[in-house]
Parts: structure tokens; sequence; C-alpha cells
């Protein structure tokens, strides 16, 4: 690696977080090799771009059927390094990322190619519209470590169908999946500059977001988020930033409490809760209330708390002990400000120093830190709190800073859907939670404090292209009527003209309609 003058090059481990175990050391990329990075990936676009999207579909496909064909081992390698259970890393990110090959196989080329634009301005009628998607050149991906390899795979391969090339900063706790994601693609024929994996810490990413990128994509908390835009602001670099999530679930007075509760402990406690989409805040219906918070506890009891390389297990660890403080404050605030602790509470020590049993919290209130509006709990705590009216459950939902998603549960679709129309957010899913991630044909992303921008489906797609309007005159030997030569009557003729156009009473539109052919017929004479 190059001498680095800027900053000392610093080495970054990857750790298994269950057992502790190093898996991995490497240098972190400093200024000099990310501006450099950025410079081979802005030369070597255009030819990338060259290649049209029929070659860079097919680049992709060859990239699915590698995947399909190693999906073990790459679902093997996520738990290693993020902790997750391999079922987990299998299908919320090995298959999530087959579909959204899928879905860019499928629909990229119907998506991004020239469109004529119709128009409905009669005074312009002699004008023929195009919309062409561009790529912007170089985006730049920023990705957190919860997915190490759905985040950045999902965005990346929607930046490269669309003829950019992109240069990767993932995660300093979870860089060796990263250049997994790197060797597949690679494999599947993508040039080597047009996808580049920048291992290294926030310093690497703060380098990468004032290198000469055209884009940022970035994945992570608000606080990283807020930072990034602001220096983005300095020279207007286009950005989405998906940040984090506080997300409510509603159980409505006619859910199924057994279907609930379950849908409750798997929303709360999949990953070990350290998901964006997770469910962190539960509002259960009064006439449910004890019944659900009893299945929910003896749900969470039951959980298979150990390493993700276990075949049996459900709940990993938590990724770090920086992550585990946060969620032993929140889990302690709640105690003494008068939570009950139903389920869990505590590490499970026994097993090491980052599984934390899964928790359920029953009668919190939004005074305490673990259901405040700005802060994320981001592990496997499950607070539930009662309500009386829709009305107050829907007051409590959008009280929050957040407003990532939310789930209502009920058995009557429509009320669902009708509720989920007042709630502030990205996402409202009726009767499940987190698994919108995995339809991509689906827009991700937030409102307030959760982000800006959309990743997935036909949203995310279209954030990688610039749009360039064409507008080609049809009657290329006419001067036009609104070019110099004002005076003349040419403000009245003009005055009707507009009437003619947007006239509601059909009178004054016909008036107008006369005086138009009028001044026309004298112009002609
Ligand atoms: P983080 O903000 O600490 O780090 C995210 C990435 O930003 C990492 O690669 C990190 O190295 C980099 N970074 C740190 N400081 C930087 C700086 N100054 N400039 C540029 N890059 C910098 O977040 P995290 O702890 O890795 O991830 C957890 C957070 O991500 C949670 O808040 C979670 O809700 C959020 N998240 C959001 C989504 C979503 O789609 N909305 C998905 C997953 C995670």
């Amino acid at each position: 690696m190059a001498p680095n003058a800027e900053f000392a090059v610093t080495r970054i481990a990857s750790v298994n977080p269950a057992t502790g175990e190093v898996l991995g050391e490497l240098d972190s990329a400093g200024p000099t090799e990310v501006r450099s990075a950025v410079a081979r990936a802005r030369a070597a676009q255009p030819d990338w771009n060259a290649w049209g999207i029929r070659n860079r579909v097919k680049a992709l496909g060859r990239f699915q059927q590698i995947l399909l064909a190693r999906k073990t081992d790459i679902a093997r390698r996520i738990a290693q390094e993020a902790g997750k259970p391999q079922v987990e890393a299998l299908l919320t990110e090995v298959l999530v990322v087959l579909d959204a090959a899928r879905f860019l196989i499928d629909n990229a080329f119907a998506i991004l190619r020239d469109e004529k634009l119709a128009h409905g301005n009669l005074a312009m009628k002699s004008k023929s519209g195009r919309i062409l998607h561009e790529p912007y050149g170089v985006v730049g991906i920023i990705s957190p470590w919860n997915y190490p390899f759905s985040i950045p795979a999902t965005e990346t391969l929607a930046a490269l169908v669309a003829g950019n090339a992109v240069v990767l900063k993932p995660s300093e706790l979870t860089p060796l999946i990263a250049l997994e994601l790197e060797g597949l693609l690679r494999q599947a024929g993508v040039p080597n500059d047009i996808f580049q994996v920048l291992p290294g810490e926030g310093e690497t990413g703060a380098a990468l977001v004032e290198s000469e990128i055209d884009k940022l994509v970035f994945t992570g908390s608000v606080a990283t988020g807020r930072r990034i835009a602001q220096t983005a602001a300095q020279r207007l670099l286009p950005v989405v930033l998906e940040l984090g999530g506080k997300d409510p679930m509603i159980v409505l007075e006619d859910a199924d409490v057994d279907v609930a509760s379950s849908g409750a402990v798997w929303g709360a406690f999949v990953n070990a809760g350290q998901t964006c989409l997770s469910i962190e805040r539960c509002y259960v219906h009064q006439s449910l209330y004890s019944a659900f918070l009893d299945a929910c506890a003896e749900k969470a009891r039951k959980l298979r708390v150990g390493n993700g390389m276990d075949p049996s297990t459900e709940i990993g660890p938590m990724i770090n002990e920086r992550q585990v403080r946060i969620v032993e404050s929140h889990v302690e605030d709640a105690r003494q400000r008068g939570a009950r602790v139903l389920a869990g509470g505590a590490r499970l020590r026994e097993l090491g120093p980052t599984f934390f049993a899964p928790t359920v919290l029953a009668d919190v209130d939004h005074g305490m830190r673990v259901m405040q509006k700005d802060a994320e709990t981001f592990g496997p705590v499950l607070p539930i709190a009662p309500f009386s009216s829709d009305a107050e459950a829907v007051r409590l939902a959008n009280d929050s800073d957040y407003g990532l998603a939310a789930s209502i549960w009920t058995r009557d679709r429509a009320r669902g859907e009708r509720l989920a129309r007042q709630i502030n957010v990205g996402t409202v899913m009726v009767n499940d939670a987190v698994s919108c991630f995995s339809i991509s044909e689906a827009p991700h992303g937030g409102v307030k404090s959760s982000g800006v921008g959309r990743t997935h489906g036909r949203w995310g797609l279209e954030e990688m292209a610039r749009v360039k309007y064409i507008d080609s005159d049809l009657l290329p030997r006419m001067k036009k009527i609104w070019w110099f030569g004002y005076g003349g009557g040419l403000a009245g003729e003009m005055e009707n003209f507009v009437d003619l156009l947007y006239a509601r009473p059909l009178r004054q539109k016909l008036k107008a309609a006369v005086r138009s052919a009028g001044a026309l017929w004298r112009k002609k004479l």
C-alpha cells in the first residue's frame, strides 16, 4: 500500500464477535489511496458505461449464478464476521442479494432506457422531449456492519448496472465480507477499477466523502449521516442517507395474540436486534396487553442464544462491547424508572462478553431511554406499553425523531392499511415486520431523521442515474413567437392565448379562441 502522509496507516482487525477470534487484519486506506481509487474509477467508468446496459445486466446474471453456487460459503463467512445465525445470513443477506440481482436483471433495462416525454402545453407543441438516465460517474458507498453483505451489495448492483463505477468503504468491523463481494464481482467480469473496496475506519469514509465522487450512498447512524451531509453540502454532493430507526409496532385489539407475539419476538430480536428495521417500541391494545406480555416473555425465554455457526442458534452475539453497553444502560434506565423485566435483562456471560439475553420489558413509557424519540437501542430488547385507542397508538408511534418503518397487527387488513396512512415513516407493514427489506421491488428508506432518498426497487435504481432532458424542436425553420420582438399587441395576443389554454368557463375560452384566430388572420394579412 502506498505511503500515506496525511494520517498514519492504521490496521483494522476483523473479529468474530462470538469467539473473539481475529479473522484477519488489513491496512486502512488513507486519503491518498482514496483519491487514487476514485481517480482510477473515474478513468475506467466511461468504458463501463459504453459496455451498454445489456452487457452490464449479463454481468449481473453471472454474479447472481456465482453467488448462488457459493451461497453456503458466503453465508458462513457472514455468520463468522457479523455473528448472526447462518440461516439469517442466508435469508437476510444472500437471498436478498440474489433477489436484488433478479430484479435488476429483469427491470433495469426498462427503467433506465430512454423515454419519450409526452407533454400537454399546447404552446410548446412543436417540441419533442426525451428523458435519458445517465450514470453519475463514480458512486461512493459507505456501509455499516449489521448487514455487511446485503446492504453494500444491493446498492452496488444498482449503481453498477446504471453505468457507474463504485468505491465502497465497508464498516471497519466487517471488511472481509466486502472483499468477498469484490471477489464475486471480479469473477463475474466487472473490471477491477469499476468496483473497489477501501477498508478503513471512519476517517477513510470521511476521505471518501471529501474525494471527487459524484454521488454518495451512506448507510449508518444518524450522527454520522448528519456529519456527512454537512461535508457533502459544501460542494453540493448528492447523497442518499439510510439512517437509523426506532420502529413502532402497533397491536390492535383484533390481532391474533399468538401470531403477533411471535412476530414481535422475531422483529425485535432478529440479528440480535441490530437491525435498522427492527421493532424498537411495541404498543399493544390494553385488552390484549397482559396476554401479549405473557406470550412474548415465554417465547423470548425459549430462544436459543449462541454462536451463529451452530445451526440451532436463533440469537447470536452482539457486534461488540460498545453496543452491549448501550443496551445495558437502556435496560437499566428502564428498570430504574419502573419497567418490569419479564425476560432476559442481562448479559449471558457464560456464553461470552457480547451475548445479551433476549429481553422483554413491560410498562415502559416515553420517559425511558429505551423508548426515547432520538436514541436507538439496537439490541435484543422488546419494550412494550399499552394503549387504549387507535388515535393514541398513532400519536405514540409518531412521537419519534425517526421515521424508518412501522408495523400494524390486526385481523382486519383494510383497517391496518387505513391506519398505516397516519404513520409518519417510509414503510408500514401490516402483520409483519422487517421482511420488507427482502422485497426487491419495494423502496427502502425513511423520513425525518431516518434519512433522505431511497435504495431498492425502481426508486433505488433511479437514485443511481441523473435525469437528462433532451428537447428537440420539430420546426427548426420557424422563429418562435416568444422570442424578442415584444410590443405591437403581443402581450394582448398572449393573454388571449393563455385564456384559450386554461380558462375553465366555456364562454371565456370561446372568446379567447375567436380573438386568437382574429390575431392570426390579421398577421397573415
Ligand atoms: P456508523 O454511522 O457508526 O458507521 C457507518 C459507516 O460510516 C461505517 O463504515 C463507518 O466506518 C463510517 N463512518 C464513520 N464515521 C464516518 C465519517 N465521519 N465519515 C464517513 N464515514 C464514516 O453506523 P454503524 O454502527 O456501522 O451502523 C449502525 C447504524 O446504521 C444504526 O444506526 C442503524 O440503524 C443504521 N442502519 C441503517 C440502515 C438503513 O437502511 N436505514 C440499515 C442498516 C443500518
